[in-house]
């Protein structure tokens, strides 16, 4: 028997009165739980087996599946259940951490981080794209992939000016090196603000001024990385 964080990532009918659930976990990484008897309007599952559901679980191990055998619901995001936008958005989170959980190891940081900012898209109405952009330039930093952004990735000089950002090479070229490389043009400030993302906690993310260049720069970076674009939420936004 173990005791773990989960949060719900999909939900699986399995036979007549019970789920299979895709979950992360904050101590196992992604794992998938069967919850007997939760689609049953009196389960006591009932609302830890949902999706966006978090929640603290007793889990015996079943061949290559937990049975949760006690749990307790710790946040259901009910935010996201009013506002669509919002829920298009936090879907995505789960369909991406899902696709990287199961690719790669993912420790305790990435799971706090999720939960993190799948609440403060449940608070709040504005700035999803950025909240989301903020998640990926973090997610890929934590597998290992930061952008070097301090300095020229040829000459190793700081950037203190406009520079071109290769996703290949994972940072950025100064004006004297453009020739060796090629990328994407980014101005000074815009390399800060990417900067001061992976510095900011998701609840100051919205004094962050972020310009469409560098939401798309970051998504493709992380497409990149992760060696995965098309995800089915995506065409919901
Ligand atoms: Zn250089």
């Amino acid at each position: 028997m173990i005791v773990d964080e989960v949060l719900i990532l999909k939900e699986v009918i399995y036979k007549e009165n019970d789920k299979i659930l895709h979950a992360l976990s904050r101590e196992n990484g992604k794992i998938q739980l069967l919850s007997k008897g939760s689609k049953k309007s009196n389960s006591h599952l009932i609302n830890v087996s949902q999706l966006f559901a978090y929640s603290r679980c007793s889990l015996a191990k079943s061949k290559d599946m937990f049975i949760i055998t006690h749990a307790e619901l710790i946040d259901n995001f009910y935010g996201l259940k009013n506002n669509m936008e919002a829920f298009f958005y936090g879907s995505y989170i789960l369909e991406l951490i899902g696709y990287v959980a199961g690719e790669n190891e993912v420790d305790s940081r990435v799971f706090d981080m999720t939960v993190s900012v799948i609440k403060y898209l449940s608070e709040t109405d504005k700035d999803y794209n950025k909240l989301v952009a903020a998640y990926e330039l973090k997610l890929i930093s934590m597998l290992g992939y930061k952008p070097t952004l301090n300095i020229c990735i040829s000459c190793g000089n700081e950037i203190q000016a406009n520079a071109k950002f290769s996703i290949q090479e994972g940072g950025l070229f100064c004006s004297d090196c453009v020739n060796y490389g090629s990328g994407i043009n980014v101005t000074y400030s815009e390399i800060l603000t990417m900067e001061r993302i992976l510095k900011t906690k998701f609840e100051y993310i919205n004094s962050i001024d972020v310009t469409a260049n560098i939401l798309s720069l970051i998504r493709n970076f992380l497409f990149y990385y992760i060696g995965k674009d098309n995800f089915t939420t995506l065409k919901l936004l």
